[in-house]
């Protein structure tokens, strides 16, 4: 695939930096798995490159993130000063794992001794062949499981020391995509957008304007009252990122985002990202995309076999000479 920026469509965001005025935190990580039936499923079995030969070693720290006052979702947005100690030291680091290691009840390792900062601000390519470990790291920040040993802190919080009725609230710090979409079959945009915030009991009258900010960032004004399968696939991805980012998540996670795109389309998505990002958001992206990361050129981790053998700023999706 090559890419094609922007190609002939508009760009879809049509206002930038509108989103800020969402209240903090109103939602926690939705995906709309225990609601109702997805739209539809998973789907593996999707290509496999394999990153080239390990190990580099040692991360090296992005050249990408903003300063402070970087403006977009999260402009306006007041600095928590008042934080407890942890977020203080770590205030601009979004996700800090520190010798990660996940085993599986099984016996199976998937992850050893990761450790990888991802300061705010950040646009971040996971890649590795199946296997590497890549989902372990997403069910790691998503708390979905735990880490065997070493820490994984989101915004300052370790989330292994969360006591349980905590994890609704750090939850709320991410946004995240899938593959498969993950929408409601029987609502239209606008609604599954809304269910994210409606969710955690935000106030009614400010679901409304949050929705349509989140919609106009990505581009479906027109569409907020068609139903899921009156969409094509990227408007499907377009409407799961709104809710994503409806309560302007710490940490956008698009877990193979482009999985089920055709080229044209995923790299239409792939702009849309890039834009959110531009606009303050954190992004981790985990991909098979080859041709995507090494266009974009952004911080590429790359996973083999539970370790990072790679982690580089600008780079291609394999390993270059
Ligand atoms: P990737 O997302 O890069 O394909 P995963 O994180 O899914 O890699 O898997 C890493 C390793 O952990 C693989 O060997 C996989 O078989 C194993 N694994 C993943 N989930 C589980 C699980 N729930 N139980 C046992 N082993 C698992």
């Amino acid at each position: 695939m090559s890419p094609s920026p922007s190609a002939s469509k508009p760009n879809p965001i049509v206002d930038s930096g509108s989103i800020a005025e969402t209240p903090p935190d109103p939602t926690p990580l939705v995906t709309t798995d225990t609601a109702e039936k997805p739209a539809q499923s998973s789907r593996k079995g999707r290509p496999v490159a394999t990153v080239a030969k390990p190990p580099v070693g040692g991360s090296s720290p992005s050249k990408t993130a903003p300063g402070p006052g970087a403006t977009g979702l999260h402009a306006g947005r007041p600095a928590k000063s008042a934080a407890r100690p942890d977020e203080r030291v770590t205030n601009r680091v979004v996700l800090a794992m520190q010798g990660v290691t996940k085993s599986y009840p099984n016996g199976r390792v998937a992850l050893r001794g990761v450790d990888l900062i991802i300061p705010e601000g950040d646009f971040v390519f996971l890649v590795g062949p199946s296997g590497a470990g890549k989902s372990t790291v997403i069910k790691l920040l998503i708390r979905d499981e735990l880490p065997t040993k070493g820490s994984v802190l989101l915004d300052g919080r370790d989330l292994g020391k969360l006591k349980r009725r905590e994890v609704p609230k750090i939850r709320r710090k991410i946004g995240i995509v899938f593959q498969d979409f993950k929408l409601l079959p029987s609502k239209s945009v606008r609604d599954n957008v809304a269910f994210a915030l409606e969710v955690v009991g935000t106030p009614r009258r400010e679901i409304g304007p949050a929705v349509d900010r989140a919609l106009r960032v990505v581009g479906l004004t027109g569409q907020a009252d068609q139903l899921p399968n009156q969409l094509s696939g990227g408007e499907q991805q377009r409407t799961a990122i709104a809710r994503a980012l409806v309560h302007s998540p710490r940490l956008f996670i698009a877990d193979e985002p482009t999985g089920n795109l055709d080229p044209l389309i995923s790299w239409e998505i792939i702009q849309l990202l890039l834009r959110i990002n531009e606009m303050g958001v954190t992004v981790l992206m985990a991909t098979h995309n080859a041709e995507v990361v090494t266009a974009v050129r952004k911080r590429v981790v790359a996973l083999e076999d539970g370790r990072i053998v790679r982690d580089q700023v600008g780079a291609a999706y394999e390993r270059e000479a």
